[in-house]
């Protein structure tokens, strides 16, 4: 049996994989020396959603997108809203086949029918299974469609880059304000900051959203730093504060005050031009 390490390039874990072995996101593993998309069209979600459920505000608003989901994430969010499928993988979970042609003229014949915008690639964590977003992308722009991303955006400099100019909108979760919080999450701060300002760079349409927790990121000095962060790159990007309500396991914290979540609008108004509260 060989014991070479395949290490993966996606996101900034660097899982380093025996062959055959899965990564934390439980969606990439060693197969021949590489590690490759586990998760590739492997569907466990697919949904017409409202444009604003993404949430995105600002992009098309009152119309439709198609929107896709697969399994695994590469964070440990203890407050996750959609552990089911985020933090399972291979047998765990049930899937459905798809090819990226098959959801084009899917997304292509709603479009037609009912305005569908294109293709979302939401619900669990889309990028590590970026090459399935890639070859769905080129599918939907080749249709005259939009791509749209949901993702935590916790992934390497080199795989953004190149799939942003595939994007035409996305919403990005800057979770809290510092490498402390993302630790607590299994992320790397730094990473996504600079996914949010790379796709804005790119063009691609950004909006960004933060989950309050209480006791964790609800003090005025985390959002005005959150919001510090996205007027360096833009204070026209969106920020959508939302509401916790116990989940996965963080289950004995209680949902965040609506006051609370209004006191820190009022505070990143003093930043960002567009700030809105959402999930009460
Ligand atoms: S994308 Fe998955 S396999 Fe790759 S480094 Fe991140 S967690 Fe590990």
């Amino acid at each position: 049996m060989s014991d070479a390490i395949a290490i993966c390039e996606t996101c900034p874990r660097h899982c380093r994989l025996t062959e055959g072995a899965f990564g934390a996101c439980r969606a990439r593993h060693a197969q021949g020396g590489r590690v490759v998309c586990a998760n590739y069209g492997r569907i466990t979600s697919l949904a017409l959603d409202p444009i604003e459920k993404k949430p995105l505000a600002f992009f098309h608003p009152g119309r439709p997108i198609l929107s896709v989901g697969s399994y695994g994430c590469n964070l440990r969010c203890p407050f996750c809203q959609n552990d089911g499928i985020s933090q399972r993988g291979g047998d765990d979970v049930a899937t459905e086949s798809a090819t990226p042609a098959a959801l084009a003229e899917i997304a292509g014949r709603l479009a037609r029918e009912r305005g569908n915008l294109g293709l979302a690639y939401t619900y669990n964590e889309p990028l590590v299974g970026w090459e399935f977003v890639r070859d769905c992308a080129r599918e939907i722009r080749a249709r005259g469609l939009l791509n749209v991303i949901v993702s935590n955006g916790c992934v390497k400099a080199e795989m953004i880059d190149s799939l942003a100019p595939l994007l035409d909108a996305a919403n990005i979760d800057l979770k809290g304000p510092s490498q402390a919080y993302y630790d607590w999450v299994g992320g790397d701060f730094q990473a996504v900051c600079r996914t949010i300002a790379t796709l804005h760079s790119a063009g691609c349409h950004v909006e960004v959203t933060t989950l309050i927790v209480p006791g964790r990121n609800d003090a005025d000095a985390d959002i005005a730093a959150i919001a510090s962060f996205i007027a360096s790159v833009s204070p026209e990007i969106p920020l959508h504060i939302t509401r916790f309500f116990p989940r996965f396991r963080l289950l004995d914290a209680p949902p965040t005050p609506i006051a609370t979540l209004r006191r820190l609008a009022e505070t990143a108004r003093t930043r960002l031009s567009r700030v809105l509260i959402g999930n009460c």
